[in-house]
């Protein structure tokens, strides 16, 4: 194994890193891994490039299962993808002390190539991590919302694309950034002629619907409740709850029609925001609630069909009721 992931972000103090068990456990698990992408690989091909929505799925899910990597990344955000065809995503990089430990999980999961990295809004607990991941991978292709936001962190970022010539992509709703059998990764937001705020980046998130099989996933970066709800009204399995959990990005009327069976909270322990706000707990207290804060690194796996739950550690949300039993995984089962 190599470094043990850690998260630094002058925020936040790590908690529970994977202990060894559970990094022997995983190196077996990246063997297999690697041996089912490289099948996948062959067997499907690889499709990179963007294409707009024009077809419904047709095809059965491939042979493989997605993993969804919520990071703790203290009070920011950071959602690292492995496709059930083999390719790989990033959304968001966390502040820019988060950087090395995103890409020693990356690495510890044996991918040297990020195929989709998003920036989901220049905001530095979205892309502060961002320099080191293109330092340290293969990046194939980029995609950032159409909004100049000019910061010393988005600067280098961005020269460090242009550096490494890699394609970067301005992200509007149609865009499909991906496909395979039983797969689609489409941009739900920004939508194109919408008049979004000229000073606030979160208006501007990427927002993206990854659907595999019967199972699908939301992830809305900082966009506000109305935002979000212009972009969709389909039913998720599991939604990366909106900014850090604050109020502007959830309420009763988005729980409700999103209607999602898990949510995930990306938030700092005793952030000074006071996020997850208490009316959001509230909104979603019909819903499996998972928060970095609480929990650390949650991992989200479906085949397609059945959606299953990881996490770091074992914790009693006792307002929700989350009860998470233990499960000799490479993570702990969460339910
Ligand atoms: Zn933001
Ligand atoms: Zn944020």
């Amino acid at each position: 194994m190599g470094a043990i992931p850690c998260y630094n972000d002058g925020m936040h103090t790590p908690r529970g890193n994977l202990t060894r068990e559970k990094g022997l456990a995983a190196s077996a698990r990246f063997a297999h891994l690697a041996i089912v992408t490289l099948m996948l690989i062959v067997v499907v091909g690889t499709t990179i490039g963007c294409t707009n929505i024009t077809e419904p799925i047709t095809n059965e899910p491939v042979d493989g299962v997605l993993t969804v990597h919520y990071l703790d990344v203290g009070h920011a955000e950071s959602t690292f993808i492995e496709l059930p065809d083999g390719q790989t995503m990033l959304i968001d990089a966390g502040r820019k002390g988060a950087g090395p430990g995103i890409v020693a999980h990356i690495e510890a999961l044996g991918y040297v190539r990020i195929d989709y990295l998003v920036a989901t809004h220049p905001h530095d607990d979205h892309i502060g991590g961002m320099l080191h991941v293109v330092e340290a991978f293969d990046i194939g292709e980029v995609w950032m919302p159409g909004f100049d936001h000019r910061t010393q962190i988005h600067d280098n970022f961005v020269d460090a694309l242009d550096a490494g010539s890699i394609t970067t992509h301005t992200a509007w709703a149609g865009d499909r950034l991906h496909t395979a059998p039983g797969l689609t990764v489409d941009i739900l937001s920004p939508i194109e002629g919408v008049k979004y705020s000229n000073s606030d980046p979160n208006d501007w998130s990427i927002i993206i619907e990854l659907i595999y099989g019967d199972t699908a996933f939301l992830f809305t970066g900082d966009a506000k409740t109305s935002i979000i709800l212009a972009a969709t009204d389909n039913v998720v399995d599991v939604l990366q709850v909106g900014h850090h959990g604050s109020k502007t990005s959830t309420n009763e009327e988005l729980v409700s029609i999103l209607s999602p069976s898990y949510a995930i909270i990306s938030v700092g322990e005793g952030n000074r925001y006071g996020h997850p706000d208490a009316v959001v707990l509230d909104a979603l207290s019909s819903v499996k609630v998972y928060r970095t804060d609480m929990h650390g690194n949650i991992v989200v796996t479906s085949d397609g069909t059945n959606i299953t739950v990881y996490a770091d550690r074992n914790v009693l949300v006792s307002h929700l009721l989350v009860y998470p039993t233990y499960h000799a995984s490479f993570m702990r089962r969460a339910a």
